[in-house]
Formats: C-alpha cells, sequence, structure tokens
C-alpha cells in the first residue's frame, strides 16, 4: 500500500510555482494576485480563508482578503465583486462560500466574471470543463487529477465510483474521470444518497472517490484488493483525548481500509492540501491568461 502523501506533493508545487513567480518577476511581469472575499464570522470558513492567503504568500503572489460583517447586504456582496471583476490588478478571486443565508449563492457566483473565477464554479467554466475545453477545474477535482498524475496511478479503462454528487466535488469530478484525457478515460459509476446498495458498487470499483461528509462510511468490507481510494471527506468527530476535544477523520474508515489498497490518501494530509495548491494553480494560470486568451 502507498501512501499518497498530499502534503509533501502539495509541498512540491508550491516550490514549483515559486520557481515560476520568480521567472515572472525577472521579466518584469506583474506577479499573480488573489483576492478572497470572506463574509461573516463562520470559523471554518476563515481557516480555509487564512490558508489560501498565506500559501499565496508563500509562493510570492501577492494576495488581498476582504473581510466584510455578516450582515452585509447581498447588492453590497454584487458589488464588491463587480468591482473585482474591474480591477486590472487582480488575476482572479474568490468568494468563499457558504454566504449567510440572507445572500443568494447563485446570483453572486453568476457575478463573477469566468475568467477571474479560479474556483471554477461559474457555469461558463463548469460548462467548458465538460465539453474539455480550457477552463479553471473547482480546485479539489483539479487536486485529486494532481495526485493521480503525479502518483503515476493509471485511470484509463478503470472502473471509478465516486460516493456524493456535489457541485463542487462528486459532479465534476465523475465528468473529469470519464473524459478523454491523461487522467480520464475512467467507466465512471456516480453513486449517491439514493443509491441502492451502494456498498456493491464501491466493492467493483478500482478506484474509490468518497465525498460525501459521513465519518468513515466507507469500511473495508466496501472495498476490493488493490483499489485507489481518495477520501475528500473532512469531519470532526469528539476526541476527548486531544487536546482540542476533537479530531478530524475522512469519509473512509482508514485503518480498515488501507490494508486492502495500491493508494490511498489520508486525513489529514491527503486531498485537503491539494485544494489550496489547485487555487494557485488556477491563479497562475490567470496570471498568463493561459485560459481566456
Ligand atoms: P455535500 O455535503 O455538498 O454533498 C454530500 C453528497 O453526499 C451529496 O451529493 C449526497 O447525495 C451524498 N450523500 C450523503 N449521504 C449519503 C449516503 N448516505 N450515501 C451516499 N451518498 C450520500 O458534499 P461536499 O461539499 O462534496 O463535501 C463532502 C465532504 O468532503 C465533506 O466532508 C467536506 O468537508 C469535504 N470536502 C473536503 C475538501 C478538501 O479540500 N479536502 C473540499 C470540499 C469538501
Amino acid at each position: 500500500m502507498t501512501l499518497i502523501d498530499g502534503k509533501a506533493l502539495s509541498a512540491t508545487i508550491k516550490e514549483e510555482i515559486a520557481a515560476e513567480v520568480e521567472k515572472i518577476k525577472a521579466s518584469g511581469n506583474k506577479v499573480p494576485h488573489l483576492a478572497a472575499v470572506l463574509v461573516g464570522e463562520d470559523p471554518a470558513s476563515a481557516v480555509y480563508v487564512r490558508n489560501k492567503v498565506r500559501s499565496c504568500e508563500k509562493v510570492g503572489f501577492k494576495s488581498t482578503l476582504l473581510k466584510r460583517p455578516a450582515d452585509i447586504t447581498e447588492e453590497e456582496v454584487l458589488e464588491l465583486v463587480h468591482k473585482l471583476n474591474d480591477d486590472d490588478d487582480i488575476d482572479g478571486f474568490i468568494v468563499q462560500l457558504p454566504l449567510p443565508k440572507h445572500i443568494n449563492e447563485e446570483r453572486i457566483t453568476l457575478a463573477i466574471d469566468p475568467r477571474k473565477d479560479v474556483d471554477g464554479f461559474h457555469p461558463v467554466n463548469v460548462g467548458r470543463m465538460a465539453l474539455g475545453l480550457p477552463c479553471y477545474l473547482p480546485a479539489t477535482p483539479f487536486g485529486i487529477l494532481t495526485m493521480l498524475e503525479r502518483y503515476g496511478i493509471e485511470t484509463s479503462g478503470k472502473h471509478a465510483v465516486v460516493i456524493g454528487r456535489s457541485n463542487i466535488v462528486g459532479t465534476p469530478m465523475s465528468i473529469l474521470l470519464s473524459r478523454k484525457s491523461k487522467t480520464g478515460n475512467c467507466t465512471v459509476t456516480l453513486t449517491h444518497s439514493r443509491t441502492k446498495d451502494l456498498p456493491a458498487f464501491a466493492r467493483e470499483a478500482d478506484i474509490i472517490i468518497a465525498a460525501i461528509g459521513i465519518p468513515e462510511f466507507v469500511k473495508g468490507d466496501m472495498v476490493k484488493e488493490g483499489a485507489v481510494v481518495i477520501d475528500v471527506g473532512i469531519n470532526r468527530v469528539e476526541a476527548p483525548d486531544r487536546p482540542r476535544g476533537y479530531k478530524l477523520v475522512g469519509d473512509v474508515a482508514f485503518d480498515e481500509v488501507a490494508p486492502k489498497c495500491s493508494f490511498i490518501t489520508p486525513v489529514p494530509g491527503g486531498v485537503g492540501p491539494m485544494t489550496v495548491t489547485s487555487l494557485l494553480l488556477n491563479t497562475l494560470k490567470a496570471n498568463r491568461n493561459e485560459v481566456y486568451r
């Protein structure tokens, strides 16, 4: 069994990005600039955004954090989005989700200029992804494809079972794995909360992508010998023996599943770090106008 070390791979890719930034500087061009909008006080969102900003600094990007109170109006958020769309210094930006209930997330996502949508959530980018056209890939699936590629995991002709159909992970993952591409060409089964006998599908899988948000949902008897298991879940469970009183576990029962796998990602230290790094890669693409010429 090989542990896919997302933390180490992410550090390697960040070094590669930092080297690119040095080249950009040396040639006198503008360094990549990512802006992040954080609305309200959601602690998890604050941690995610802080990580993104810190990662920008680490690789030499410019970053701007725009914090707004939870009672900001939808119109004010839209105004901010329009401002960022028009700001030539900003290559890409994200609006951290979830937004407070009174703000329509769909309206905000639609207002983001697809050329600056480095989260890859705008329907234009999602459509381009589905058609195999240049686009910003959503960060988590992008990070997973990068892990498969860098660990030399063959996907062509394999049966991939994706568990969970969210717009940000499961659905794009199923599309990307099925496309005719270097990390695609899989036969994909997309399973979800209405799937009958999900374990039967999982047991047939050469590759499992678990993205449901249920702690240790994928058990040892749901995985065949030699499978590749990618665990996207990040779940807090009580752990009185830990200093913080909780620990993070994935959607996969790691101890039971790992011995059967050819490759598996841990939680933490697997998919999570790769997600932030993928956002940096998208921002670099935006800076170079690689997607929309
Ligand atoms: P979500 O909560 O939006 O959707 C969950 C999906 O799981 C739904 O499609 C639902 O149909 C499916 N589901 C729920 N219960 C099920 C069941 N019993 N059987 C089968 N399917 C079921 O999910 P999300 O936003 O994709 O997040 C999933 C998990 O991944 C969460 O733990 C989240 O924290 C984590 N996550 C991690 C990263 C990362 O960078 N590592 C990024 C995004 C999400």
